[in-house]
C-alpha cells in the first residue's frame, strides 16, 4: 500500500520537521509548507489524506487557510494552536476543523490524531456508499432499505417477497438455485410450506419482469432442481 499524504501547514521549520519525521516514521508521505498560500498551492496536487494546521502562519492564518479548504474538500483538518481561546471558533461550522491539539503537543499525539481522523472520514466513506442499501446487478437496481426494486428507470411493483426472490438470485446471475433454497431466501421464519410454493412467486416475479422487458424470460425452471436467474443485456437484447 502506497504511503498516503498529508499536509504539515507549519512556519516553525524545527517543529515542522520533526511532526514530518513521525509521520513519515509511521507509515504517512508528509509535504511541509510554511505558509498559508503554499498550503493552497500545493493542496490540490497533492490531495493530501489528512492536513495538519498550525493557527498561526504568517500572512493569510490557519483559519482562513482552513475556510478555503473547506470551500470544496472535505478532508480531515487537524488544527494546532496555541490560541486556547479560538478552539470554539476553529471547530465550530464557519471555520469547520474536525479536531485540534494545543500546544505544546507531542508528536505522538499527533500521530494519533491523525490515524483516528482517517478512519473516521474513511468509515464515514463506507457507510456513504451502503447507506441508502441499494445495489446495481446488471440493469436492475435493488434497495434494501424500501424493498423496492428498479429494471433500469422502471420501477417493478415487487411484493416483498418476490424482492427477496428477485435479490436472491441476482447475487448469482446463472446460478441455479434449489426450491429449498429460495423458500428460506424470502421467508425469514421457518413457515411450513410446501417448496411448491415457490412457483406461483416465480410465476408472479417472472409476469412482473416480462412487462418491463418483453420478450425475454429472466428466470429459467431447472427440471427437478429450481431456478436460476438469465440476466438480460443492459440495453434490454435477451442473454446470449
Ligand atoms: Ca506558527
Amino acid at each position: 500500500m502506497t504511503a498516503r499524504p498529508v499536509l504539515v501547514v507549519e512556519d516553525e521549520p524545527k517543529l515542522a520537521a520533526l511532526l514530518c519525521d513521525y509521520l513519515r516514521a509511521h507509515g504517512y508521505a508528509p509535504h511541509a509548507v510554511a505558509d498559508g498560500p503554499a498550503a493552497l498551492a500545493v493542496f490540490a496536487d497533492l490531495r493530501p489524506a489528512a492536513v495538519l494546521l498550525d493557527l498561526n502562519l504568517p500572512g493569510l492564518d490557519g483559519m482562513e487557510v482552513c475556510r478555503a479548504l473547506r470551500r470544496d474538500s472535505n478532508v480531515p483538518i487537524l488544527m494546532l494552536t496555541a490560541r486556547v481561546d479560538e478552539i470554539d471558533r476553529v471547530m465550530g461550522l464557519e471555520i469547520g476543523a474536525d479536531d485540534y491539539l494545543c500546544k505544546p503537543y507531542s508528536p505522538r499525539e499527533v500521530v494519533a490524531r491523525v490515524r483516528a481522523l482517517l478512519r473516521r472520514s474513511e468509515g464515514a466513506l463506507a457507510s456513504a456508499h451502503s447507506a441508502p442499501g441499494c445495489s446495481r446487478v446488471g440493469g436492475f437496481m435493488l434497495d434494501e432499505g424500501s424493498l423496492r426494486a428498479w429494471w433500469r428507470d422502471i420501477p417493478l411493483p415487487l411484493t416483498p417477497v418476490e424482492f427477496r426472490l428477485l435479490r436472491t438470485l441476482a447475487q448469482h446471475p446463472g446460478r441455479v438455485f434449489a426450491r429449498a433454497r429460495l423458500l428460506d431466501a424470502i421467508y425469514a421464519d421457518f413457515r411450513d410450506v410446501s417448496d411448491r410454493a415457490i412457483d406461483s412467486h416465480v410465476k408472479n416475479l417472472r409476469r412482473k419482469l416480462q412487462a418491463v422487458l418483453p420478450g425475454h424470460d429472466c428466470i429459467a425452471a431447472v427440471y427437478g432442481v429450481g431456478y436460476r436467474l438469465e440476466m438480460p443485456h443492459e440495453d434490454g437484447r435477451p442473454a446470449e
